[in-house]
């Protein structure tokens, strides 16, 4: 049947499928064990479950009010006053996402405008770019370099002019498992205080940091705060990804316009999953001991593959380790992750996929949110590599 029009022409010609589905996928086709996308091969706390389903039986399933139940965004607010120290308003700044990916999508969506510049950090996490293209914007970036992945802010503030509009931060940051410190956020606020400039904090690991180290959230510096949309997200703190279920803060000019977009591109978000989270949340130690369940995991990993060729810098967050395999091949990471899946049965992220022009540091990400069974499969191949 004829096409009408019979030419397409595409708004994101360059974006193909996600890397994380690729490899993925690959993972199921080879029957390979999966540390590429990440996700938890675990369950979440059947108490949490539970409370969905107590919920729906309750009859929570229509649509919840836009901005997310009360109840929910007053535990958000309590909680993120508790660790950060800034009080957001529950009724104005405070809003339940689908997940932090439609928090981000509309966050940007809200403030970006034809040719406006949105500065971002390499290797990115893969769903800034098309969010800021779809809107017209322009991306800058400023390249992390393997393995430290820090950030000179004496170059970014040569990447700043009057067109920039947006600076997106990731901290602790997929892919690297790099985290910004205090210093960091110290340099952000200086650089874009009275300037106009927007943040977006990317914070979904924020209750996953490593070895004593504390979450450097711009909800700690009123300063920065005053400016940001903060991103944060419930799949990656309870076990839940499949859920997709994220919320934003902002203060309330930002939040007002970040809502006109929230409200039609998903008007609200599930409901019965908003109720069960407002009680669970109240646990507190369900999230303030997260960190330390995934540093036994990456401690578990990382003691596993040091026998092996790959080299290895702690992961400081997420539940990412990148691990070097320079001494080994020299192949494209690209290539190299594909022959693992093929020919050893393992699946990990290549991380020069992140970068917009070919930046191979011969780096391969690994999930360990995993069983120890899964972690042990997998370093008994990495070894074998
Ligand atoms: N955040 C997950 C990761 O980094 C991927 C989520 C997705 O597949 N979009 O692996």
């Amino acid at each position: 049947m004829p096409l009408f029009p019979s030419v397409i022409t595409s708004k994101l010609p360059t974006v193909g499928t996600t890397i994380f589905t690729v490899m993925s996928r690959l993972a199921n086709e080879y029957q390979a064990i999966n540390l590429s996308q990440g996700f938890p091969d675990f369950s979440c706390d059947p108490a949490l479950t539970d409370l969905v389903y107590k919920n729906m039986q309750k009859g929570y399933n229509q649509y919840a009010p836009m901005p997310g139940i009360m109840a929910l965004r007053e535990l958000i607010a309590e909680k993120t006053e508790a660790l950060y120290g800034t009080k957001y308003d529950p009724e104005t700044e405070i809003t339940i996402t689908a997940g932090g990916t439609q928090a981000i999508y509309t966050a940007i969506t809200a403030m970006v405008r034809e040719d406006d510049e949105v500065l971002i950090f390499e290797p990115a996490y893969d769903c800034y770019v098309p969010a800021i293209e779809l809107n017209e914007g322009k991306a800058v970036y400023y390249q992390l370099k393997a393995p430290d992945y820090n950030i000179d802010w004496n170059e970014v503030q040569k990447l700043i002019n009057h067109r920039t509009r947006m600076i997106i931060i990731n901290t602790p940051h997929n892919p690297t498992g790099s985290i910004l410190t205090a210093d960091d956020m110290a340099k952000l606020e200086k650089l874009t205080k009275g300037t106009g400039i927007i943040i977006l904090s990317d914070e979904v690991y924020e209750h996953i940091l490593f070895d004593g180290n504390i979450h450097q959230g711009v909800a700690r510096y009123p300063g920065l705060a005053d400016h940001s949309f903060i991103i944060s997200s419930f799949g990656k703190t309870f076990h839940t990804t499949g859920w997709k279920m994220g919320y934003c803060l902002a203060p309330k000019n930002l939040m007002e316009e970040f809502r006109k977009v929230h409200q039609f591109l998903v008007f609200s978000v599930n409901t019965p999953i908003q109720y069960a989270l407002a009680e669970y949340l109240k646990q507190k130690e369900k999230y303030m001991e997260l960190g330390a369940f995934y540093q036994k995991k990456r401690d578990y990993f990382n003691r596993l593959v040091a026998g092996s060729r790959f080299t290895c810098k702690p992961s400081d967050g997420t539940y990412f380790q990148l691990l070097g395999y320079k001494k080994i091949s020299e192949e494209k990471d690209t290539d190299f992750a594909v022959r693992l899946v093929k020919e050893y049965g393992l699946a990990s992220i290549p991380v020069s996929v992140f970068y917009h022009q070919p930046a191979d540091f011969k780096v391969l990400r690994f999930c360990f949110a995993k069983q120890d069974e899964t972690l042990e499969k997998a370093a008994e191949i990495i070894c074998r590599i």
